[in-house]
């Protein structure tokens, strides 16, 4: 069988038969692809723990007829032993790795931007510089544009004229003016407005000094944003709160 070596993020593990584990992985250079580790739930495993959800590895695979097969995996960031101790940054962290999954949609199809997206924002999560709900609602806003559904919070998308803008629609893909505001649109504050353009750019200033009340009206639209693009709903978002 071809080898192949890469670096990946560990998005979710499930059980094989007896021993062995089924790891998908979004890879750096073949984008999300799922693999088999054979033997790691035996307790003699050297490397079973290596494979760990959020882990940052270095791999190599066996390339096989169905599924590849992992032959070697080195640790190269611990981000599962780093977010296990912290609940909030944990279940924040799994949204990361549920909408990672969910927006490389294809197998084997390379994903650069996202997988160093995840890697920065596993990065920034299992740090203290930034809140937990801020990395989160930042990543996602970052990984829906590199999915080709950027929003726009200055410009309204219908007409294209510059704002700032009160009206957001997840729908129409971000701000709307009010010759084109959509029945229905959410009106959140021009503070908020603000503070998604800076989330989106990651101007973290801007978002170290906003009030409460506005960070949680941005991570609300934030998930009505994703929920849109979406066709069903995360799972791990029900543990996040809001
Ligand atoms: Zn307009």
């Amino acid at each position: 069988m071809p080898l192949y070596r890469d670096e990946a993020v560990v998005l979710r593990t499930h059980k094989l038969g007896e021993a062995d584990r089924i790891i998908t992985l979004l890879t750096r250079q073949h984008g999300r692809v799922r693999a088999v580790a054979k033997g790691v739930r035996r307790t003699t495993s050297r490397w079973g723990s290596r494979l760990e959800p959020f882990n940052h590895v270095d791999l190599q695979l066996a390339e096989g007829r169905s599924l590849d097969v992992i032959t070697q995996a080195e640790t190269l960031d611990p981000f599962h032993a780093r977010l296990g101790l912290d609940y909030d940054r944990y279940t924040a962290g799994t949204v990361m790795l549920e909408t990672a999954e969910r927006l490389v949609t294809e197998e084997k199809e390379p994903a650069v931007q996202q997988f160093l997206l995840l890697v920065g924002g596993l990065r920034a999560m299992s740090g203290a510089e930034h809140p937990a709900k801020q990395v989160l609602d930042s990543y996602l806003l970052r990984s829906l544009a590199v999915a080709g559904y950027a929003p726009s919070f200055d410009h309204c998308v219908q007409c294209g004229v510059e704002g700032p803008h009160r009206f957001f629609n997840p729908s129409a893909g971000g701000v709307l003016c009010a010759s084109d505001k959509l029945p229905g649109s959410a009106t959140p504050a021009g503070e908020t407005v603000l503070l998604l353009g800076a989330l989106l750019v990651g101007d973290w200033p801007v978002v170290h000094a906003a009030e409460p009340r506005h960070l949680r009206e941005a991570s609300n639209l934030v998930s009505a944003y994703l929920a849109w693009h979406l066709e069903r709903g995360l799972r791990s978002m029900a543990y996040v709160e809001r």
